[in-house]
């Protein structure tokens, strides 16, 4: 099929609701990827962050296709090896006490929401049920994670909505103290706002709220959804901050492109939930678990400097450029304000010219794959140049 008959079978039959880039991929390889026609694209996008090896890496390939031959699905009525393996890794890796595997984002941070007020309630009773999430935050599109969503458009149609949310100001101590009451039961946040337009937290701010959290036993949700995995160059965003969150979601980057999400649960709220308060039929399934055991496999010191150091790069050479006014976020997590640009017609104008990127809010926002190379680097920032200036 070529492009034309792809769109048009698209529109024809799938819900309209995204607003999708006049382009059609068919197949990819590293940080390239190509149209049905044969044209090459540049990819600082990672499929919104989640192919952290790129396109169809080997070792990938290999581990989730050898895992397909050998075990696809028995269901969490069994024990299987891969899920194992991958949560060892991250318990190994985080200190952390257990791991929840699930299947997307907003999943994960629903389990989470659920474990908090679980913890809460044992400990306090029912009346402490309160969740404080912070404004232009993004926490997905369940209905529990649209209301922790701390943006007025999610608020709308839905009706009614889940009890309990706050919304208080990023980077803003004192109004997070007015919003804290004997009803909080957790705070969730992002270390960087990634749909909410690459907005860092501070260290202070992050340091006061954490230590506000512990002392009055309030659970500290951190959703790495889209920071977690390498996207900072390490391999959660909150360890840059020198905290230790007592949940942990994570998702995009984890299975390099199958889709799984996780739960990190630190000793203090591990035993929150028991059997029976929740599960999913596909969470901890074998090929994507595989999939997540190659990621974190090549995710080791080496590989985290040298996204570090390529992430480094890039910003520099971005801020260089014509018509940039900030570069925003935290390693491979680059948010761009632009002078005069539109941050859509930038997007527009890149893939004219072979480069895929990505918006948040008014930014351009570019999340490359984690093994991208320098050449790829430099043949993706040529094309940003050209359209920034
Ligand atoms: C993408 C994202 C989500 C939602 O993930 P889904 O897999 O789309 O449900 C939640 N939180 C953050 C920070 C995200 O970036």
């Amino acid at each position: 099929m070529n492009s034309l008959e792809i769109k048009e079978r698209d529109r024809q039959n799938i819900l309209g609701t995204y607003a999708r880039n006049d382009l059609c991929i068919t197949k990819g390889s590293g940080a390239a990827c190509y149209s049905p026609e044969g044209r090459r694209f540049i990819d600082f996008s990672s499929g919104i962050g989640v192919n952290s090896l790129g396109f169809c890496d080997e070792g990938w390939v290999r581990a989730i296709t050898g895992q397909a031959r050998t075990l696809q699905h028995i269901s969490n009525l069994f024990y299987t090896e891969p899920c194992g393996e991958l949560a060892e890794m991250l318990i190994k890796r985080t200190g952390y006490d257990k791991v929840f595997f699930g299947n997307s984002g907003a999943e994960a941070n629903e389990g989470a929401i659920k474990a908090a007020r679980k913890y809460s309630y044992m400990k306090y009773g029912g009346k402490r049920f309160e969740i404080i999430t912070l404004i232009h935050s993004f926490h997905g599109r369940t209905l529990a994670t649209i209301t922790a969503t701390g943006q007025e458009h999610f608020h709308k149609y839905f009706d009614p909505f889940i009890e309990g949310f706050l919304y208080a100001e990023p980077n803003d101590i004192e109004d997070m103290k007015t919003k804290i009451s004997d009803r909080t039961c957790a705070v969730m946040i992002e270390m960087v706002q990634g749909e909410g337009g690459i907005n860092t937290l501070d260290q202070d701010y992050v340091s006061e709220l954490a230590s506000i959290c512990r002392e009055k036993d309030i659970l500290l949700i951190v959703d790495e959804v889209q920071t977690g995995i390498g996207r900072t160059g390490k391999l959660f965003a909150f360890e840059h901050y020198g905290i230790e969150p007592d949940l942990v979601t994570m998702a995009k980057g984890l299975g390099g492109g199958l889709p799984i999400a996780g739960i990190l649960f630190h000793q203090r709220c591990a035993k929150a939930l028991v059997s029976g308060d929740h599960g999913t039929t596909y969470g901890g399934n074998p090929i994507a678990c595989a999939g997540g055991v190659e990621v974190l496999k090549r995710l080791d010191d080496g590989f985290l400097k040298d996204v570090r150091e390529k992430a480094a790069y890039m910003r520099s050479e971005i801020e260089k450029m014509d018509g940039v006014a900030e570069v925003t976020g935290i390693g491979m997590m680059i948010g761009i304000s632009l002078k005069e640009k539109d941050a859509k017609q930038a997007v527009k104008d890149c893939i004219e010219k072979g480069l895929i990127i990505l918006t948040a809010k008014d930014r351009v926002r570019l999340l490359p794959p984690l093994t991208i190379t320098m050449e790829e680097i430099k043949e993706g920032l040529n094309i940003l140049k050209q359209v920034l200036s």
